[in-house]
């Protein structure tokens, strides 16, 4: 996850917009929210979120684009090497497809949102697949069938789409390839 590398780099720190108080999602405490901002090069600013309960340690990370807001679908089509590396800002609302691969992640309550790539999107499923595959009873021939086509698909040597669905539009995949179409409120 780019995640630590981007709160580590000096020269482009997230700048904190304001604080306010929170109640925690896990224990009901009094949290700290905290948000930032953060300016991505050729793209603009991004909103950074982080709350953090002192009682029970719970942290919940989140990203969002400070432009947009209509609920949007975005596609996002990898046909070349290369194109693993666009960067993804995936808020924790928002549900992945991606329809080649039989690939999908629905946003859970504890979801976190993150900057990450495409890549990185695949090494995820990559490493769900491995913590799946590592039971006694898992199928080893389609793990790893699955594992090998994950492996093409994180290199671009397959191709692919990625479909985010983002009812709140703040998700983005930074490419001039990228499309978007609107989506029904829902
Ligand atoms: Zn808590």
């Amino acid at each position: 996850m780019m995640w630590g590398n981007l709160m580590e780099r000096e020269e482009r720190r997230p700048v904190e917009l304001f604080k306010s108080d929170a109640k925690c999602p896990n224990c009901g405490s009094d949290a700290k929210l905290v948000v930032y901002k953060y300016s991505i090069p050729y793209y603009g600013d991004i909103g950074i979120s982080v709350l953090e309960c002192g009682r029970c340690g719970y942290v919940h990370r989140d990203v969002f684009t400070l432009r947009g807001g209509a609920p949007r679908k975005i596609v996002y089509r990898v046909e070349k090497p290369g194109d693993e590396n666009a960067l993804v800002i995936r808020s924790s609302h928002c549900r992945i497809e991606i329809p080649e691969l039989g690939l999908a992640v629905e946003p859970g309550i504890y979801s976190q949102g993150y900057i990450t790539t495409v890549e990185g999107i695949i090494q995820d499923f990559i490493d769900a697949l491995e913590s799946i595959c590592s039971s006694d009873e898992a199928p080893r021939d389609k793990c790893e069938e699955l594992r090998a086509l994950l492996e093409k698909a994180k290199n671009a040597e397959v191709k692919y789409t990625v479909i985010l669905y983002d009812y709140l539009g703040s998700s983005d995949v930074l490419s001039s390839k990228t499309t978007y179409e609107e989506l029904e409120e829902g």
